[in-house]
């Protein structure tokens, strides 16, 4: 594609710490707090003191300093609030807004940001300097919204073990069991569901009480370049098939594509018949390990199931491209090398060809619960996996580097190694305890038993 921005190093250059999301893009939570990102959200994890930031690092104030909210706020008058200008302002003199602390550790620790390669991908579809020549000396910009992130409420059909109810329906049942009965008192400070998702006027049913919301929104969609939807679960959503209907009959979506973090889990025929209407749909399933160890984290979905949308997925048209996301944690880290080995054994025509995710697969990092987090791993735990990684580079550049410029490529064995010295720039260990007890209770609650993935090792 050509470059609309010619000179992205000249950019990154002058301002140091810039990145394109605030300058055309805002997220929502699914109980419609905003946010600059989902990145930014979630900033404070892993700074010492996460009560101070009580989880609202990176969520849009108003001007009078409380959290914007889609229940009583609505896109435009957020676009440009104080907040938005702030980190605007804060770029473009090189300095690091609060809300981006994850991007900028991130890169310190040699993983690729999310700040990196938005920027980089959007360079490619926006002028970026046209944007900072358009920005006020107060941080405004004008009102187009190019790429949104919409999480319609928290109507999912799976339970993850890394979610909880602030993102799944499914969840509400297990968290009551779990958080009365948990003893350990930074777990429960971190289970915390603050007034069931009604704090600062939220509430999961915005998307179909707030009608200014989509007044605003369906103005925007000509200038619309990607919708992107994630958690709940937006193939169950109906406000999901709303925005993609209207989106077709305003004739707009031949120019925008579709982006999905998804579990797969439904996949209506109608969908396919939308899809097809747009531009390019890139559809991230989240997969994040190898038959059990799969369903013991993405709870209750079924292996088999899961292999049978994968091969539906991979019948599908061109304009429909298709990668495993897998979220990295204490759980499947040290399972990672198996799960590609069986990725690359079924040879898919079109889930992660090369040169996506390397020809393996997509790789991001839980943060949230910290104790989920990769860095939280006793010390000797981490040199095992480290030794292990590296016997399975040597498997890779044998199995799967013939014709590519795989051993150069920023998502093969450089990612893998990213997450390996992530996971050692830290020691989280101290938080093993409150692991552990999640781990138990969550196996007494569900009849599941997280040991047995950890006993071979
Ligand atoms: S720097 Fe990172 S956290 Fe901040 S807006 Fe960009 S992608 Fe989001």
């Amino acid at each position: 594609m050509e470059s609309k921005t010619k000179n992205l190093g000249g950019i990154r250059a002058k301002h140091k710490t810039f990145c394109a999301l605030p300058w055309i893009h805002l997220s929502t939570r699914p109980n419609g707090l905003l946010r600059v990102c989902c990145t930014a959200n979630a900033s404070s994890a892993g700074i010492k003191n996460d009560k101070k930031w009580d989880s609202k690092v990176g969520i849009l104030k108003n001007d009078d300093g409380r959290p914007a909210n889609l229940n009583n706020s609505d896109l435009a008058s957020a676009w440009n609030n104080s907040y938005m200008r702030g980190i605007r302002k804060k770029m473009l003199k090189g300095e690091v807004p609060d809300s981006c602390t994850k991007c900028f550790k991130e890169e310190a620790s040699g993983h690729l940001s999310k700040r990196i390669w938005e920027t980089e991908y959007w360079s490619r579809r926006i002028d970026l300097q046209q944007l900072i020549d358009d920005t006020s000396p107060e941080g405004e910009v004008p009102p187009k919204l190019y790429y949104i992130d919409l999480r319609l409420g928290s109507k999912c059909n799976l339970k993850c073990i890394m979610c909880s109810p602030h993102d799944s329906s499914l969840w509400v049942s297990d968290h009551k069991k779990l958080f009365n009965s948990v003893e350990n008192k930074q777990l429960k400070q971190h289970l915390i569901w603050d007034q069931k998702g009604t704090m600062d006027g939220g509430s999961y049913n915005w998307p179909q009480n707030n009608q200014l919301f989509w007044q605003q929104l369906f103005e925007q969609i000509p200038h619309m370049k990607q919708l992107y939807f994630a958690g709940g679960e937006s193939t169950i959503i109906e406000e999901h098939y709303m925005l993609l209907q209207e989106c077709i009959d305003r004739g707009y979506a031949p120019n925008i594509e579709l982006r999905y973090n998804s579990n797969g889990i439904e996949l209506p025929d109608r969908l396919f018949e939308m899809w097809s209407q747009f531009k390019r749909v890139r559809f991230h399933f989240s997969i994040d390990a190898y038959g059990e160890l799969n369903d013991y984290i993405r709870y209750p979905s079924k292996w088999s199931h899961i292999e049978a949308q994968l091969d539906r997925l991979d019948q599908t048209p061109e304009s429909i491209e298709v990668t495993i996301a897998c979220a990295v944690q204490v759980l499947n880290i040290y399972y990672i090398p198996e799960f590609i080995k069986w990725k690359l054994s079924k040879k898919y025509k079109k889930i992660n060809p090369w040169p996506l995710g390397a020809g393996l697969m997509n790789f991001h990092l839980v943060y949230l619960p910290a104790f989920l987090n990769i860095k939280v791993l006793p010390h000797e735990t981490k040199l095992k996996i480290a030794d292990k990684y590296q016997k399975f580079y040597q498997w890779l550049e044998c199995h799967h580097s013939s014709d590519k410029d795989f051993l150069e490529h920023e998502y093969g064995i450089k990612r893998l190694k990213g997450l390996i010295k992530f996971m050692l720039s830290e020691d989280w260990s101290e938080r093993m305890p409150q692991l552990r007890e999640y781990l138990e209770k969550m196996d007494n609650i569900r009849g599941t038993n997280s040991r047995s993935f950890f006993e071979s090792w």
